[in-house]
């Protein structure tokens, strides 16, 4: 555990008890603050209990009395649609509220980093997808070289969860828009924006408030680094406003393009990836055979890892030696079998449409099970991206309106995924890919996209015979 710093003997609130939530509690604790909590759930409220936090009705009049800070969970609107009560009333009340991302960057450093002999290090990375992918890889190629290294943030342990740093050590984080819009200090040493594509658009009042969001990540005097992907306008902006090209603070990454000019920049093209740096060619690796990251989404994501990674000086060739061993993550471009020639690929994580139309560009004949709780802005845009489906399965319970949307697509209404799968299994003949890409939420059938993907991966080995 990380123990906040800055507020010892004092009382402050923490409003949400989930992950983070706890965490930040008992950070707070440790760190000689006394914290109070809630949360409007009742299961919440009694499990806190139990478990020795001090609970106060943050929702009643006083309850900010003598409060130092209030600290949000991100799932607990701040602002759009519209602020949720207690946040209102920390407002009203002359109290700051914050994250526990803000009391992270305020208390990592400690005195005893005098001792050590490399000072440790933080990357922080945002992007609307790709972010776990790119942040587990960072891990996984800094653990494979040698780096004292963890992983926390959005990707499921809460960054006060940490345990304190050792010497050389590196912090890499997760950070989603709601944890980047709410931290009232971010002072990450490295910053990584992997793509900007529409999502969570009512929590930021529409996309350029999501921009405005991530972007607060590279705030003037943030970090010494910025490694950004050029592939969208707001990216090339980004970069443009941090350096004229030429320099090395800002490392400009491509998954569509060869990128030229004297500065930093990794990109990838025709599946290889390239390293250049004022002007000249300093790497290359052929990613074709990498088997845990398929696709020109995933290429993106090797080269803002690759990227990261050297701007802490860690060689091209253990970079390649790590890629080559990514295990991948559960859930995203995830193989979970294959039989008679036939893949069967877990990419429930493809929650929106910019995800799932990468995940149709990664492979060549698709049997596509979609469907599940639209977002907002349709499926037009995945269209053009269909060309590989040999035909659509469609799951949820909107399943004939979202087939009604895929135009030119065979698609068969299945509603359920044991359905769908039964059905794509039968359809399918070797060589082809039986993959779960939804390109929408879960929540009209499943608690999360992880137990939709469980579902899915379940299925397909019961039928493939256990
Ligand atoms: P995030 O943490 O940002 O949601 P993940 O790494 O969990 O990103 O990937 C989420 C989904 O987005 C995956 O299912 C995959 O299909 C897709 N994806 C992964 N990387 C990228 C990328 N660089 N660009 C677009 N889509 C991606």
């Amino acid at each position: 555990m990380i123990p906040v710093q800055g507020y010892a003997g004092q009382t402050v609130a923490v409003l949400g008890l989930g992950r983070s939530g706890r965490a930040a509690a008992s950070a707070l604790e440790a760190g000689g603050a006394h914290a109070v909590v809630w949360d409007d759930g009742a299961d919440a409220q009694q499990a806190a209990a139990e478990d020795g936090f001090y609970l106060r009705d943050l929702g009643k009049d006083g309850a900010f009395d003598g409060v130092a800070a209030l600290i949000v969970s991100p799932g607990i609107p701040h602002l759009y649609p519209a602020p949720n009560l207690v946040i209102a009333k920390a407002w009203e009340a002359g109290v700051p509220v914050d994250n526990d991302i803000g009391l992270f960057f305020r208390s990592y450093a400690t005195a005893d980093w005098d001792n050590f002999e490399t000072t440790p290090k933080v990357i922080a990375v945002t992007g609307s997808n790709g972010k776990s992918t790119t942040s587990a890889l960072i891990h996984h190629i800094l653990v494979e070289n040698g780096r004292p290294a963890q992983l926390a943030g959005n990707i499921g342990r809460g960054v006060l969860d940490l345990e304190p740093a050792q010497d050389g050590e590196v912090v890499v984080l997760e950070l989603s828009s709601y944890q980047t819009d709410l931290a009232r200090a971010m002072t990450p040493d490295v910053a990584v924006f992997t793509n900007l594509s529409p999502d969570h658009l009512d929590r930021h009042a529409g996309l350029g408030g999501y921009f405005a969001a991530k972007r607060r990540l590279f705030a003037e005097g943030g970090p010494d680094r910025a490694v950004i992907g050029v592939d969208e306008d707001e990216g090339r902006h980004l970069a443009n406003q941090l350096s004229d090209g030429s320099d090395d603070r800002v490392l400009r990454i491509s998954a569509v393009r060869k990128l030229g000019g004297s500065g930093w920049n990794v990109f990838a093209k025709k599946d290889f990836l390239v390293e250049t740096r004022k002007g000249r060619q300093v790497a290359s690796i052929d990613l074709r055979d990498i088997a845990g990251l398929p696709g020109a989404h995933n290429h993106q994501n090797a080269c803002a890892a690759f990227a990261a990674c050297r701007t802490l000086g860690i060689g091209p060739r253990g970079i390649e030696a790590a890629l080559r061993s990514y295990p991948g993550l559960p859930h995203r471009s995830q193989v979970v079998s294959e039989a008679h020639g036939v893949r069967y690929v877990n990419d429930s994580k493809a929650t929106n449409v910019d995800s799932a139309s990468k995940a149709l560009q990664a492979f060549d004949k698709i049997r596509w099970i979609c469907g599940g709780f639209q977002k907002d802005g349709g499926l037009e845009a995945l269209l053009p991206h269909t060309g590989s489906v040999q035909k659509a399965y469609v799951i949820g319970r909107e399943a004939a309106d979202f087939a009604r949307q895929l135009a030119g697509v065979d698609a068969q209404v299945c509603i359920t995924m044991e359905a769908a799968v039964a059905a794509a299994h039968a359809d399918a003949q070797a060589g082809e890919v039986v993959l779960l890409a939804p390109a929408a939420a879960s929540f009209d059938q499943y608690d999360s996209f992880e137990k939709r993907g469980e579902d899915f991966t379940s299925l397909v080995k019961a039928a493939l015979g256990g």
